[in-house]
């Protein structure tokens, strides 16, 4: 090979392989699904036809499903890792000895082949040509028949049989309620193929990832099962169970079964649960929103899920105001599952609970309508922005729809963090959701520090960027895949604020803060408040000084690498100092005062910034110093 050819290989290349995340692309796939359930032995066969849209600058050789449920089988991978874990789940085990002398093992373990899920195709095919295919576990790898270009679309024909196993995580038959079938993650799913490849990930025990798309789905079932489910029934009047128009009557059909037919539009799941006792009430809500609520006749609960139902209103109008306007027509919360779990315009959750953790509960995954299934970060890879924002937005909704009004609702969350953080173990937020080495420290990374993430953040560029960070990040990403980077740009632009700083440290580090004041001097008029920085987490400082007037004045030190100033909140009397550039360990805040005229100094006297070690950060006699409270 001649030198000017190498060289002209080499530009070309480089000029093809230039193509990467530079600009945004997702994949695309409409499903035709038909399902028929026998409640007898909870077995299913379906057919699913499948158009999948290849946006992709990539020729695609070979394409991935989930079935999920084969991880509900003795030697799979999900169980293999559920006897392994330190701290296995609770709802996923049973304890064979005594309190004393606990013997925990695995319920999936106990499954007979009655009782176990699996998930099998029978045939599939591409464009009409039969495929080869391999079920490998909970994945299924599929040779392509006929690679599929960028920008070409090809229909995947598939046979498919499944059974539901006994309810061991999330879905399952007779859950614990007694709830018959809770159908998450029940059909062939195909996997994600984004601007860093392929999302086959095995079914392990975290969340998921899917391909936006329409869904257009049909579920025979016995007639007396009422089904709540993702997407809109199209055939109410046949059905009925509490889907018809009120006063109307609902056509009588032959037969022992009845067909439910379902649309739902730019999903990238499909779930649904079906029960004979559900009772079905519907809210229609302020925007126009149908609540519906499916919850078992049971004396014990009824109250609690009646209450539930002008709360959960509340809580929709929160969202829509704080992020951006839900926009479906429908949204369910349904009795079933094991805890509480988000799907597309769907949530399933366990129903036997205190009112305020069933309201708890609902806020939360309700919020998921937004950080999951409008906001649709990987939850293998971004679990913080799933359950972290998440957790965040509902302690805010809570906070206001519960009436607690809390000075900071994210304490729980800042305490999770800091057992974390004081652990000795932590791994940083870019870890895989599986592969936490305890179960304890994938929720404290994901869930705390997660809400941390964007509590601490309203403390670095102000509640008010924050606020228009989170409506900018709805409007550029609904229906898509962000990724952390996308969202802290978001904040960059809104604010003006260098931030790359605070997702680096904060999410791929286990970096800490820890600010303190050393000492203070004084000479004549001036006070000198030396301060360190001991963290290797670098954060612009509000120091807060109380005068012995009573009165209150805030030193704000602006952080070097932000090149930027927080605006100052309105009402507060600040004023702006130096920089403090990270890499100087110690910083002198000159206050022009004497030592007499004050009476205490606090570094952040919000606490929303997350200090490993608040014993260092305040001299003098503070006020603020011992008014923690639980909420
Ligand atoms: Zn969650």
């Amino acid at each position: 090979m001649n030198k000017i050819f190498l060289s002209f290989l080499l530009i070309t290349t480089g000029f093809l392989q230039a193509q990467n995340n530079t600009s945004y692309w997702q994949q695309h796939v409409d499903y035709t699904m038909e399902v028929d359930m026998n409640v007898d032995n909870f077995r299913y066969t379906g057919t699913q036809d499948l158009v999948y849209t290849n946006n992709s600058p990539d020729t695609l050789n070979r394409v991935f499903y989930h079935l999920y449920f084969n991880a509900f089988q003795p030697d799979s991978e999900m169980n293999a890792r559920l006897e392994s874990v330190p701290d296995p789940d609770g709802r996923m085990t049973i304890n064979k000895g005594t309190k004393e002398n606990p013997e925990i093992v695995s319920r999936i373990t106990g499954l007979s082949e009655d009782q176990i899920g699996y998930l099998r195709v029978n045939s599939l095919t591409q464009n009409g040509t039969e495929l080869q295919y391999d079920e490998v576990g909970t994945v299924l790898e599929v040779e392509l028949a006929n690679p599929i270009m960028p920008g070409e679309k090809t229909t995947f024909n598939m046979e498919f049989e499944g059974q539901v196993p006994e309810q061991i995580r999330r879905s399952g038959r007779n859950s614990a309620e007694g709830v018959a079938l809770s159908m998450s993650q029940w059909y062939p799913k195909l996997a994600e193929y984004d601007f860093q490849g392929w999302h086959a990930d095995p079914y392990i025990a975290r969340e998921f990832q899917g391909v936006w798309g329409d869904f257009d789905v049909k579920i025979t079932i016995d007639k007396d099962y009422t089904i709540g489910s993702t997407g809109y029934l199209q055939n109410p009047q046949e059905i009925g169970h509490g889907y018809e128009k009120e006063g109307t009557k609902v056509k009588k059909t032959k037969g022992d079964k009845l067909t439910w037919h379902f649309i739902a539009p730019q999903v990238h799941d499909f779930t649904w649960a079906a029960d004979p006792e559900y009772i079905h009430d519907t809210l229609v809500a302020e925007d126009g929103t149908v609540l519906h609520f499916l919850y078992k006749d049971n004396e014990e609960i009824k109250e609690n899920w009646k209450k539930l139902q002008p709360k959960t209103a509340e809580l929709l109008a929160y969202f829509n105001e704080h992020i951006g306007p839900y926009p479906w027509d429908q949204y369910s919360v349904v009795q079933g599952g094991d805890g509480g779990m988000e799907y597309a315009m769907l949530t399933l959750i366990t129903g036997e609970r205190s009112f305020g953790s069933l309201l708890g509960v609902t806020a939360h995954e309700m919020a998921h309508a937004w950080f999951q299934h409008l906001m649709a970060t990987n939850e293998s890879i971004h679990e913080w922005m799933d359950e972290g924002f998440t957790s965040y937005i509902s302690s805010e909704a809570e906070n206001v729809v519960m009436g607690t009004n809390a000075e900071n609702p994210h304490k729980g969350s800042y305490r999770g963090y800091q057992y974390l953080a004081s652990s000795g173990k932590e791994q940083p937020q870019t870890t895989h959701a599986d592969r936490y080495a305890m179960n304890a420290l994938y929720g404290a990374s994901a869930y705390s520090k997660g809400a941390v993430f964007l509590a601490q953040l309203g403390y670095v560029i102000g509640e008010e960027n924050l606020s228009r960070t989170l409506k900018r990040y709805y409007d550029e990403w609904k229906f898509k895949h962000p990724t952390p980077n996308d969202f802290i740009r978001i904040a960059e632009k809104v604010s003006g604020a260098e931030l790359d700083w605070y997702l680096q440290d904060w999410t791929q580090t286990t970096n800490t803060i820890d600010y303190a004041i050393n000492s203070v001097e004084s000479e004549g008029e001036t006070t000198t408040v030396n301060l360190q920085r001991i963290g290797l987490m670098p954060m612009p400082l509000d120091i807060d000084v109380t005068y012995a007037d009573g009165s209150k004045e805030t030193f704000y030190i602006p952080l070097q690498i932000m090149r930027w100033e927080k605006p100052a909140e309105e009402g507060t009397n600040r004023t702006i100092k130096e920089d403090w550039a990270w890499g100087f360990p110690t910083y002198e805040l000159e206050i022009p005062s004497s030592k007499e005229e004050i009476t205490s100094i606090e570094i952040d006297s919000s606490q929303l910034m997350a200090d490993i070690n608040r014993n260092n950060n305040t001299w003098g006699k503070s006020e603020t110093e011992n008014t923690e409270s639980e909420n």
